[in-house]
């Protein structure tokens, strides 16, 4: 479903991706972590071309992303992204953050766009919220609406970068359970995320990366037991 074949990515002098290769069948759920600078955020943002690469391939479905014009905005709707931030639009209601997209670009009529946006905000528990604006709700709440929002757009693949990280920590579970049932749903996710019960427990797979590369691709069992580099295991002795 996404298939990364050599990509290098620079910012300026520094070398951000050094010829990352990734193949993520559908319905797989890969787990991301690594310290600070790696490259998580950067390898996140590739893949829906928030950031254009140097060289390389990266294909959803088979389908390289072009890179600009009306094609990507139709491809990059392939591709849901959270954000640590929410980044939720501050003066549209809940229920119109989430009709917006699917309006817009998948050119739905507004009647469907608010059945579908109404029956997203039910699935993520937060219905009964539809006319407030987003300074109105709590974070775990708003990441919630992001998901539905992201989910609206019937992508193929939802990209994840921290979404619980600017949370209060008796909101972080509302948050990863709904991500849990999407992932239990079939539907194929990378994950950017330092909550390793979430990672063993929805997480088909797990990415270390460091320095741009990624250094390990294991099961989450055996990378939580037996990871085999020194960087990985110096990583997780500081955060188990
Ligand atoms: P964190 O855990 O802190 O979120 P990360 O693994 O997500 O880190 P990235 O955000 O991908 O790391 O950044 C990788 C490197 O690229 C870092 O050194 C960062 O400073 C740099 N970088 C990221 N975005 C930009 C940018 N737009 N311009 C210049 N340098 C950038
Ligand atoms: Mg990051």
């Amino acid at each position: 479903m996404i298939a990364m074949t050599d990509v290098q990515k620079h910012f300026g002098e520094l070398h951000v991706l050094k010829d990352v290769n990734l193949e993520v069948p559908a319905g797989q759920v890969v787990i991301v972590i690594g310290p600070s600078g790696s490259g998580k955020s950067t390898l996140c943002r590739t893949i829906n071309r928030l950031e254009p690469i140097d060289s390389g391939s990266i294909r959803i479905d088979g389908t390289e992303l072009p890179a600009e014009g009306k094609g990507l905005a139709q491809l990059r709707a392939d591709v849901g992204m959270v954000f640590q931030s929410f980044n939720l639009f501050a003066h549209k209601t809940i229920l119109e953050n989430v009709t917006l997209g699917p309006i817009k670009v998948r050119k739905m009529n507004k009647g469907e766009a608010e059945k579908l946006g109404m029956s997203l905000l039910e699935r993520v528990g937060i219905a009964s919220q539809r006319d407030k604006l987003p300074a109105q709700l709590s974070g775990g709440q708003q990441q919630r609406v992001a998901i539905a929002r992201a989910l609206a757009m019937k992508p193929k693949v939802m990209l994840f970068d921290e979404p619980t990280s600017a949370l209060d920590p008796e909101m972080v579970n509302e948050v990863l359970d709904v991500m849990t049932s999407l992932a239990r749903e079939g539907m194929t996710m990378v994950v950017v995320t330092h909550e390793m019960g979430f990672a063993r427990k929805a997480g088909d797979r797990v990415l270390f990366m460091a320095d741009g590369q990624i250094v390990e691709d294991a099961p989450p069992e055996e990378f939580f037991t037996h990871a085999s580099s020194p960087r990985a295991q110096d990583f997780l002795s500081k955060i188990l």
